[in-house]
């Protein structure tokens, strides 16, 4: 695997593949890789030539200093795992290489990043927005894969690239979660033992909800519910929340099954962990 932290050389070896006509596969993170990122690059693998995963945490999409801080950070782990995947090449640059100076840009996506995670995180997905742009103009992709996990910033990448006009095609992965239904997380190695356990009230209140949900039961019943379930587990309910998938509105009741998503946010302790679930798949 070919290793890069300078963009100057991870273009060269790009542009070198383009010429032999090969499709490029890039596969966005923050590192500490677990199997949710691996299945993204086996994903890629299959449908690309080369495979490109980059490794970033990005300080401008953390509106917490503690979050930013105690990310988990494990790069030569991570290139082990990514060696042993196949993947084609690393970019794992450092903060000066992709901001020279503190950046002014920022987007807005309308009511997109107003509610649920754009409302609890503040800029959030402004900066991630304007990162994830920044590896489509260096990596110039033909595919990039995201994680159904992060759902709403699935929405607001496809939002930049629609509106920007990236020539990309955006390919959005299930959900791969731990026995117990936990949503994988890099986040999630920073619970204890006892946090980790009763962090399943999540996955456990999203297919309870939508059990319920699909039986007629009122949103607003099964919101008292998941807060009751919460306080039981003692874990800090954030948001749950009913919305349309296309286009996040939030919800009362289910009109349209095939649209609906419900989303969780919540503090297992000082972790703060999210999930969702579709209403049906399809
Ligand atoms: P992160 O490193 O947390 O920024 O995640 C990088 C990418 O992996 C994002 O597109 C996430 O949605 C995706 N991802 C994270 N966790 C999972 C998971 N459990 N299953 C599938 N994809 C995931």
């Amino acid at each position: 695997m070919h290793i890069f932290v300078e963009i100057g050389p991870l273009k060269a070896y790009l542009k070198h593949q383009l010429t032999s006509h090969f499709s490029i596969g890039l596969v966005p993170t923050m590192g500490a890789l677990h199997n949710g990122h691996l299945s993204l690059i086996q994903t890629s693998k299959k449908e690309n030539h080369i495979t490109v995963c980059s490794i970033y945490v990005n300080p401008i999409q953390f509106n917490n200093a503690a979050d930013l801080e105690k990310y988990p950070r494990t790069l030569e782990q991570d290139i082990r795992v990514l060696q042993d995947a196949g993947c084609d090449a690393l970019f794992c640059p450092g903060n000066s290489e992709m901001y020279r100076e503190a950046t002014r840009l920022k987007f807005d996506f309308g009511s997109l990043d107003k509610v649920l995670e754009g409302e609890f995180r503040p800029g959030h997905f402004s900066g991630v927005a304007l990162v994830v742009a920044k590896f489509f103009n260096i990596v110039q992709p033909d595919r990039a894969y995201f994680g159904q996990k992060d759902f709403q910033q699935f929405k607001v990448i496809s939002t930049l690239v629609e509106e920007l006009k990236f020539d990309i095609q955006l390919i959005c992965a299930p959900i791969i979660r731990e026995h117990d239904g936990l949503a994988m997380s890099s986040r999630n190695v920073r619970l204890n033992t006892d946090e980790r356990t009763r962090a399943v009230v999540l996955s456990q209140s999203l297919r309870e909800s939508r059990d319920r949900l699909l039986k007629g039961e009122s949103f607003s019943a099964i919101k008292k519910f998941v807060m009751d379930k919460c306080i039981q587990s003692n874990v800090r309910l954030e948001y749950i929340a009913l919305a349309d998938r296309e286009n996040f509105s939030l919800l009362d009741n289910v009109r349209e099954p095939g649209r609906g998503i419900i989303l969780i946010a919540a503090y297992v302790g000082e972790i703060r962990l999210i999930d969702n679930l579709f209403l049906t798949e399809n």
